[in-house]
Formats: structure tokens, sequence, C-alpha cells
């Protein structure tokens, strides 16, 4: 059976990007391929964080995943910093890392931006090197992500390229899985930026209140003129809420355009939400009755089943390395 790795990181509350971009394509995986999903808390810790708040939002996140539909009989759930090879494999690759590469990674360059004022450690230049060990050290096959982790995942071929080539083949070039559609979805106040759970604003988070997510979505921002019309280029911030509309009704665009022909963006809006709460409506009721204590277990669970493929991996690693 094909294996899968993917990960979020617990850097805020789930939006509706990660779920549109990864987690309804790994809901599906889950029933034809071994799939691994982590809570990449290390990669979390690459920018300013509080260390009690990480704790909480690792735990919410958990439950978010399950409510959405990650079955923890079925998919591998654990926490990063609870499989310490991960970090062994981290730096075997490390040592054989071209630091040009790292240092042209997109979100090194936008993330060291963001933090100008206060500072980010070495860990933003280097986590694209953990994250291509969270996923070779499974040798997974498959690994499904939103556009923004395209450059990463090449990078995550390359070393495997690499390391097979140095030291004898181990690795499988993990195939990146990319939805098209909905592999960016954008900010809801600006189409230009990608939306992001560490940027708050703009970010529809699926278990806000209710009060929050209406505010949002009737304040998205739109585009000139009032027709619903699928125009990437020339109604950029339409067509991406076309896009989450499309997803949450399965209607096409056409049917959309249809629905709201001489209507407005206003009656658009209304409807998006009325959609959005009729989608994610049991999941935010199963959420609520989801207790720490399960969370707990069932994250014990996924690593030590984790911890088992990826040590075996490691010993025939640390052999291939010289180091055992
Ligand atoms: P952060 O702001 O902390 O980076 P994030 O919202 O980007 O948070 P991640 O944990 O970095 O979330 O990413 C989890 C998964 O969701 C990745 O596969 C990522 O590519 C995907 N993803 C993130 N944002 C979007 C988006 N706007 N559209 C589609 N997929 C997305
Ligand atoms: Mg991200």
């Amino acid at each position: 059976m094909k294996r899968v790795l993917t990960g979020i990181k617990p850097s805020g509350e789930i939006q509706l990007g990660n779920y549109l971009g990864m987690i309804k394509e790994i809901i599906d995986m889950q029933n034809k391929y071994e799939v691994l999903l982590m809570i990449a808390d290390l990669h979390a810790q690459t920018v300013p964080y509080n260390p009690k708040r990480l704790k909480i939002l690792t735990y919410d996140l958990a439950k978010s995943l399950i409510a959405l539909g990650i079955n923890p009989k079925k998919t591998i759930l654990f926490k990063q910093s609870d499989v310490p090879a991960h970090l062994y494999l981290s730096w075997v690759l490390t040592c054989i890392s071209p630091l040009g590469d790292l240092m042209r990674m997109h979100e090194f360059k936008e993330q060291s931006e963001r933090y100008k004022k206060e500072g980010v450690g070495a860990g933003i230049l280097l986590y694209p090197v953990l994250m291509a060990a969270d996923i070779l050290i499974y040798n997974a096959d498959i690994v499904p992500v939103g556009e923004d982790q395209r450059q990463h995942l090449e990078l995550t071929r390359e070393l495997a390229r690499r390391f097979n080539a140095r030291f004898g083949k181990f690795f499988k070039i993990p195939e990146i899985y990319i939805q098209k559609e909905t592999a960016k979805i954008m900010s809801l106040n600006d189409p230009n930026k990608k939306m992001s759970k560490s940027i708050p604003e703009g970010c529809l988070e699926i278990f806000d209140s209710e009060k929050n997510i209406k505010e949002k979505i009737l304040k998205a921002v739109t585009d000139s003129g009032n027709e619903v019309k699928y125009d990437p280029i020339n109604k950029p911030a339409i067509s991406n809420l076309m896009t989450i509309y499309k997803y949450l009704t399965k209607k096409s665009y056409s049917e959309i355009e249809e629905e709201f022909k001489g209507k407005g963006y206003y009656e658009f809006k209304l409807r998006i939400i009325e959609a959005f709460f009729d989608y994610f409506k049991e999941a935010r009721n199963i959420k609520k009755q989801i207790k720490n204590k399960d969370i707990e277990k069932i994250l014990k669970d996924g690593a030590n089943k984790a911890n088992k493929i990826a040590n075996k991996n490691l010993n025939i690693i640390l052999k291939k390395v010289g180091l055992r």
C-alpha cells in the first residue's frame, strides 16, 4: 500500500485554505492509503511563539482534524516532536544541503522579512531540511500539500536524490500531490496574498464564532463592478470567493454565475455564509465533544506507530552514512 505523509503547524486556528488545499485530500486518501498526519510542532518554533499557547494549539488542532473527518483508526495522527528520528535524519540531510538553495526558499525570505524587528533564528532557514526529513524518514510515496509548499518539496526530492547518490539508494523520490483548483485559497482581505492561519486578518477560521465568520465574509474585499463572474485575472477577489463557494456547494463555476445573475455581491456573500455553516455544521458540533484526554491517547498511539516505522528506517540510514 502506498504511504502518504503530510503535516500542519499548530501556529493558529485551522483555516479554510488548510482544509481545501490539504485536509480534504487526506480525508479521502485515508480510505485507500496508509496515511501519516503530523502536527508540526517543531516547525511552529521557527517564528516567535508562546510555549503555553503552542501546547493549547496543538491539542486544539488535533481536535479540529478529527472533527473534520480524520479518523485516528485509519490515519496515524501524531506530534512531530514525539518522533526524535525526524531530528536525527534532519542533521544528516543538513550536511548535504546546499546553503544557496535554502537561502532561495520563498518562505525563508518572506518570514525573515516579516519578523525583521523581532529577529528570527536559523530555524527558519533550516526547517525545509527538517521537512525533508519528516517525509523521507517514512519513505513516503505521496505528499499532499498546498501550492505554497511546492518549493520545499522540490528540495525534499533533491535531497533524496543526493543522499541516494552519495550513500547508496535508500529513499524513494516522493510524489508532490497538489490539488489544482484549491491549492492556493487567497486571503479575504487581499486576493494577492494566500490565506494563512498565522495572519488572522482575512483568514476564515473554520471553528471561529458565528459572528466573526459572518463579519469576515461580509467584509471580504470584492472587485470593481457587481457581476459574479469567474475571471481570476480581472476579478481575483470574486474568483477566490467563487472557488470557496464551489467546494462548499459542489456547484460548477457556470452554475454559480447563473445563480447570481443580476443579484450582485452582497447576495453572493450571504449565500457563502449559509453554505459555510451548512458544510461545517457537523464538524463544529463534533469538535465540542472531543476531550483533551481523548487527544492524549490518540497522539500517544500515533507516536508509537510512527516511531516504529521511523526507527526502523533510521537504523538503515545510520549504517549507510557510517554512524553504525
Ligand atoms: P502558517 O501561517 O503558520 O504558515 P498556514 O495556514 O500556512 O499556517 P500550514 O500549517 O503552514 O498552514 O500548512 C498546512 C497545509 O495547508 C500545507 O499543506 C499548506 O500548503 C496548506 N495551505 C496553507 N494555506 C493554504 C491556502 N491558503 N490554500 C491552500 N492550501 C493551503
Ligand atoms: Mg504555511
